[in-house]
């Protein structure tokens, strides 16, 4: 490199210069080459917002056979998330001023006892979408001025999966889990307002409307100064999911009420009471505490279905990554082939069954029985592993439901 070269941007010379960096017929310097840099990143940023536009549409039974991969039975909630999800696309799509139909957005609200595969479902959609998505919890949230999260900030979370690409958040899905724990308690409106409650309600309804949010970029109150940004919600799918403990009282009520009178024995014959859940409607949320307004703006209602025995026997070997396939993989990478006797798989469901645990006690129960295998055989010549009955029984023989409900 010659004293008199320069760079062929600012035309600074050598000297005048922390670094020249040569190229085929000029030269760049640092500070050129870290501005070039930063259009390039801009550039790019800008562009991926745009190819939001180019959404790839998966139709609904497209998104369902994706769910079924990972997600058993549920086939309800699978259908109405898909074709929500696919509608949202569409909506998406539309161009402002193509034509004077404008698609309205349809939030979803899921049902179902906790454990049944809600934040599953929520977690797997997920995996499929080209939209940012998060996953917040109801439970945080309180009114402005109280103790807990201020509800714009379900909003924070999608900015910052969105990387602060404002255009990109405001057409991204929420999943607000818990939905019921900012329930009113009792059916009569309080005066008062009560710290996780009605006025949360009403918070959440402005979001659920569409309007424009000022959202805090952090989070929290921990930076009052923070400068807020503003977010219109209008595009944003929100999916609501909630255990609703003892709504099934209440639809049981309702059907009861229903059928008094005429033909009453006939139409109660007809009610499945061991799943009240599919029968859910709105007045349901509605006498359980959530507020017209709030219901208004989850149209589509649909339920989860309590796991029986023989769906939480398939939730162990069927699902793409299920239980027992992970813990073959993690043997396996000690180099040692695992096996785990059909009679053992019914075991472990029929002690989730007893213990009354679930299928999130599916893995406290897999945990307990493999812990030891887990501690000793990769320090073990044998490359084979195999799990029996009598093997099973033995390290379940201390275990109580309260620990494992622990776990
Ligand atoms: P919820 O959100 O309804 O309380 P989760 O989705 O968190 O329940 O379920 C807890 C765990 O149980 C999941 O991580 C998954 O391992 C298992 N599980 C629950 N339901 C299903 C299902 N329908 N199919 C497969 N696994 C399930």
């Amino acid at each position: 490199m010659k004293k008199e070269d320069k760079c062929s941007f600012c035309g600074r010379p050598r000297d005048g210069v922390g670094l020249l960096i040569a190229g085929v017929s000029g030269f760049i310097c640092d500070s050129c080459a870290r501005q070039a840099k930063e259009i390039v990143d801009e550039q790019f940023k800008s562009e991926s917002a745009k190819s939001l536009g180019k959404l790839t549409l998966k139709k609904p039974k497209a998104i369902k056979e994706y769910l079924d991969q990972y997600v058993i039975g549920q086939d309800d909630a699978k259908k109405y998330l898909s074709v929500a999800v696919y509608n949202h696309y569409k909506r998406l799509m539309q161009k402002d001023s193509e034509d004077d139909v404008e698609i309205e957005k349809s939030n979803i609200i899921l049902v179902g006892e906790t454990g049944t595969g809600k934040t599953l479902l929520a977690r797997t959609i997920a995996k499929l979408l080209e939209v940012p998505f998060t996953i917040v919890d109801a439970t945080v949230l309180t009114e402005a001025g109280y103790v807990g999260e201020d509800i714009e900030s379900i909003l924070t979370r999608l900015l910052q999966v969105a990387d602060y690409n404002v255009e990109a958040a405001e057409r991204g899905i929420v999943f607000i889990d818990e939905i019921d724990k900012i329930a009113r308690k009792g059916d009569n409106p309080s005066i008062t307002r009560d710290v996780s409650g009605e006025g949360v309600q009403q918070g959440l309804l402005k979001l659920l409307e569409g309007s424009v949010v000022n959202v805090p970029p952090q989070g929290g109150r921990k930076h009052p100064d923070q400068k807020m940004i503003p977010v219109n919600t209008k595009n944003i799918l929100f999916i609501c999911g909630g255990a609703f403990d003892g709504i099934k009282r209440k639809i049981a009520n309702r059907l009861n009420s229903r059928v008094v009178g005429y033909n009453s024995d006939k139409d109660r014959d007809q009610i499945d009471f061991d799943n009240l859940l599919q029968y859910v409607a709105p007045q349901d949320l509605k006498s359980f505490g959530l507020i017209p307004e709030i219901i208004g703006r989850l149209p589509i209602l649909t339920h989860l279905d309590p796991l029986d025995r023989k769906a939480l026997r398939r939730i162990l070997t069927e699902p793409k990554n299920s239980l027992i396939k992970q813990y073959v993989k993690m043997f396996e990478m000690d180099g040692i082939a695992l096996t785990i006797e059909e009679d053992v798989l019914e075991f472990i469901v029929d002690k989730a069954v007893e213990f009354k645990v679930g299928a999130r006690g599916l893995r406290s129960i897999c945990e307990t029985i493999l812990m030891d295998k887990m501690y000793e055989a990769p320090s073990e010549k044998s490359k084979k592993l195999s799990i029996t009955l009598e093997y099973a029984k033995e390290c379940m023989s201390h275990v109580s439901a309260a620990k494992l409900k622990q776990a």
